[in-house]
């Protein structure tokens, strides 16, 4: 078995160990295959192997990459910061966006996702107290934003997505991840309608699955370091 194809079994057991111990539904965690700066040839290696959705953060590399790759039939993650330049490209070529954090952007990928296509989901960024980045909104705005993007006719408001501090203990990971999830919850008490934490890397991911992650974004355990 080449590397690649040992380290997505791995991550593949690892993701089924979790949902057993913190009591998750088998399969109720999704990997996205975090695939910047790796090449194209890595993804179709996954890709025949059965992994679907990749996870990408820079436009103009992922669209060569897509150009590449399109004999398969790939789900494409737009997981990076989206500044108002690049919504076109990413409504026109993405299934989701996962770090939407204003509402000028949500409308944007609105107003220029194609007919043809179905809404772009999307995640809210939050930004929980301690982040290094500055993009999210603040836990207090996620009810009224959400709200607001909701009405929006070709997105699709999915849930919530974080990229936490990474340097911290099992203990206080978890906390973290427990407040987003919480917010969540807080979302759903008026409708229920969202099904989406996007949270969890490499070096979090047992935290993230403990509370309640549906979608991991995987880079580095499963391509190696990036350089
Ligand atoms: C790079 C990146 C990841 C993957 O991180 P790893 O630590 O390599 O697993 C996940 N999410 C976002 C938003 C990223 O930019």
């Amino acid at each position: 078995m080449s590397d690649i194809a040992q380290r997505y079994q791995n991550i593949l057991a690892n993701i089924k160990q979790y949902e057993l111990k913190y009591n998750r539904d088998p399969g109720s965690v999704n990997l996205v295959a975090v695939s910047k700066t790796k090449p194209a040839g890595m993804i179709r290696e996954l890709a025949d192997l059965g992994q679907r959705a990749f996870g990408e953060n820079y436009l103009q590399e992922s669209r060569q990459k897509q150009h590449e790759l399109r004999d398969l039939d790939l789900e494409w993650h737009f997981i990076g910061h989206i500044q108002s330049n690049k919504t076109k490209d990413i409504a026109e070529n993405f299934s989701w966006a996962h770090g939407v954090d204003r509402i000028k952007i949500a409308r944007r990928l609105s107003d220029q996702r194609p007919a043809e296509l179905a809404p772009i989901n999307i995640c809210l960024q939050v930004n929980l107290e301690g982040e290094i980045s500055k993009s999210g909104v603040s836990p207090d705005e996620v009810v009224n934003i959400a709200n607001e993007i909701s009405t929006l006719p070709n997105i699709k408001l999915r849930g919530l997505m974080a990229i936490p501090a990474p340097d911290k203990p099992h203990d206080q990971q978890r906390q973290v991840f427990s407040v987003m999830k919480a917010l969540l919850d807080e979302l759903n008490a008026q409708t229920r309608a969202y099904d989406v934490l996007s949270m969890g890397m490499t070096d979090d991911m047992e935290a993230a699955i403990a509370e309640g992650a549906t979608h991991i974004r995987i880079g580095t355990a499963l391509f190696g370091p990036r350089t």
